[in-house]
């Protein structure tokens, strides 16, 4: 008896951990429903089992869920930010994401000894699914450490000191010496994935010898290629912060998986035609974090904004034109990839299809490349939101969320802020 219930308890634990959904059993049929395949909706009801979409007659269900013509499309998904990860405004920002049908969530950073403590309120049926990239790697100097002890004075990482930020918070790594030694160190710390960071490296040699550019400079880009081959070894993948198009060349040349950003969101940068192809070639997706341009101080210089967004929509034409898979992430931590994908949208560059890929199944495949998401297909995890009206037609229809369903579940979410 006893070893039954550890059996039990065990295979739900492994099953929450998936984010498949541990709890139902039950065959429940959705139906009267118009489902996204591809780029247009069909008539069709799902039937779900054990968190998964089950190729089954509704008629076999033990429940039936009317959804009265809605429109069913795969969950949202933010694939840059840190507001998550600490126990700081973290149940909040769960409800928030939750709210607006965000279901997948990428921290590209974030202080692993405060994660601990709440790592459970993630990845379950009725929380985001998110990953932790933890302390990225950097130089002496280099971004984010001006950052990180910036928000350290300001009170945020209660507990910490300049010192203990080092090493944890982030990683200098200088050498490959620094690499060898401090390897251990990183992957001890059980990151979801390596963040790393370029930062106008076609500038390396003069910013690292430079202390005015404290805060505005990153790895010597020779070193990217054997962090990349370190991680690949051990089944991390590397995510890539950049700035420039040298940084995205150098990003791609050295097989990173993701690219953080797009470049120029400090002034307009163009990325080669030939680096998008190979970017495409070898799968590399990137993140388009492009809202980054409408914060304020940015946009005052409005000769710079506009000369920025003009870039934007050129880099996101070339990298759509050559295939690169791109993913919605904002990196604004008041916010969530809602106010990417309106940027996006104003671009005037996607058709509300694109915008519905690039949001969901794109930005989720590139969070969870293992796992069968994005599709409301038998064998796909069971997760969708059920939208009032036609997103294809009007894209304002992705906030008239009439129901949520999670791993097999509908969810109830916090109304209202
Ligand atoms: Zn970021």
């Amino acid at each position: 008896m006893r070893t039954t219930l550890i059996a039990f308890v065990a295979l739900a634990v492994a099953c929450a951990a998936r984010g498949t959904g541990a709890a139902s059993t039950d065959r429940i049929a959705f139906i009267n429903a118009r489902v996204l395949d591809d780029s247009t909706f069909v008539e069709r009801a799902l039937v779900v089992e054990g968190g998964r979409f089950v190729d089954a007659d509704p008629a076999t269900a033990s429940r039936t869920v009317d959804l009265s013509g809605a429109f069913l499309v795969p969950p949202f998904c933010e694939a840059h930010n840190h507001n998550l990860g600490s126990a700081d405004g973290n149940q909040e920002a769960i409800d928030q994401y939750l709210r607006e049908g965000i279901f997948y969530v990428g921290v590209l950073s974030n202080l692993p000894a405060l994660t601990d403590p709440i790592r459970h309120t993630y990845n379950t049926p009725r929380s985001v699914d998110a990953i932790f990239l933890n302390g990225g790697l950097t130089a002496t100097g280099g971004h984010p450490i001006r950052l990180r002890e910036s928000l350290l004075d300001r009170g945020l990482y209660p507990g910490f000191t300049r010192q203990s930020l080092a090493d944890h918070s982030y990683f200098v790594v200088d050498s490959l010496a620094d690499l060898d030694r401090k390897w251990p160190q990183i992957v001890g710390l059980r990151p979801d994935g390596i963040k790393i960071f370029l930062l106008w490296s076609e500038d390396f040699q003069r910013r690292q010898r430079d202390t005015t550019y404290f805060g505005q400079k990153g790895l010597d880009p020779t070193l990217v290629p054997p962090i990349v081959e370190r991680a690949h070894r051990q089944g991390l993948r590397v995510f890539a912060h950049v700035e420039s198009a040298h940084d995205f060349h150098v990003a791609v040349e050295a097989g990173v998986d993701v690219i953080a950003h797009l470049p120029g969101n400090d002034s307009p940068a163009r990325i080669a035609a030939a680096d998008a192809r190979l970017a495409a070639a070898r799968g590399v997706r990137v993140i388009t974090t492009a809202v980054l341009i409408e914060r304020p101080a940015r946009k005052r210089d409005t000769t710079n904004y506009r000369a920025m967004r003009a870039a934007q929509i050129e880099n996101l034409r070339l990298l759509r034109q050559a295939g690169v898979v791109l993913a919605a992430g904002s990196d604004e931590t008041r916010q969530t990839s809602s106010v990417e994908i309106d940027h996006l949208r104003e671009l005037g560059v996607f058709s509300h299809a694109e915008l519905l890929n690039v949001w969901g199944a794109a930005c989720a495949n590139t969070l969870f490349p293992t796992r069968k998401l994005g599709r409301l297909q038998p064998g796909y995890e069971a997760s969708f939101l059920a939208l009032g009206a036609d997103p294809l037609n009007d894209f304002a229809a992705t906030r008239d969320i009439r129901l949520r369903v999670k791993d097999g579940l509908e969810m109830r979410v916090v109304a209202t802020r």
